[in-house]
């Protein structure tokens, strides 16, 4: 993905108030990350673990996210599936992740809920290349498919929270 300033990503944030964005704990070194092996910024918020934040790119806009984890259900699934990635992991490596909506629906309490990978780490994920195999003799255009998907899936998780 195209690199982030800390400006771009204090305007990005579709789904929370001027004030609350420019309070957001940014990660710092954004100049010395992998962009090239990322698809999205993801972190937890620092001062308050249940607070996450996605960014990206829609276009030449930079679009974020402010979303809060929901307390763990009591269940019994060995694994779970981010939907984001679709990469199956133990259960406690995803996590339900709530984002109020944009606009008046966010401001009224209409939320979009989503299971995502607990670290926000879902591009690592997708680029561990599978073992070469009769079905997969080329694991680069796994990774490639992979890849894709995600970002698709990410845009369409982005036009749900995007009410406006
Ligand atoms: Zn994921």
């Amino acid at each position: 993905m195209r690199e982030l300033s800390e400006i771009d990503i204090r305007t990005s944030f579709m789904n929370c108030s001027k004030g609350e964005a420019f309070r957001i704990m940014v990660p710092v070194g954004l100049e010395h990350l992998d962009w090239e092996r990322r698809d999205y910024l993801g972190w937890q918020d620092p001062k308050a673990p249940q607070r996450a934040y996605l960014v990206t790119w829609r276009g030449d806009e930079p679009v974020g996210i402010v979303l809060r984890r929901a307390d763990p259900v009591a269940s019994r699934a060995r694994f779970q599936m981010c939907s984001l990635c679709q990469t199956p992991q133990p259960a406690d490596s995803v996590a339900l992740f709530v984002a109020p909506r944009s606009g008046d629906a966010g401001r009224n309490g209409n939320t979009i809920g989503t299971y995502l990978c607990v670290g926000l780490n879902c591009s690592a994920h997708v680029r561990v290349e599978p073992p070469v195999s009769e079905i997969q003799p080329d694991p680069s255009a796994v990774v490639a498919s992979k890849i894709e998907g995600l970002l698709n899936r990410l845009d369409g998780f982005l036009a749900k929270v995007d009410s406006v």
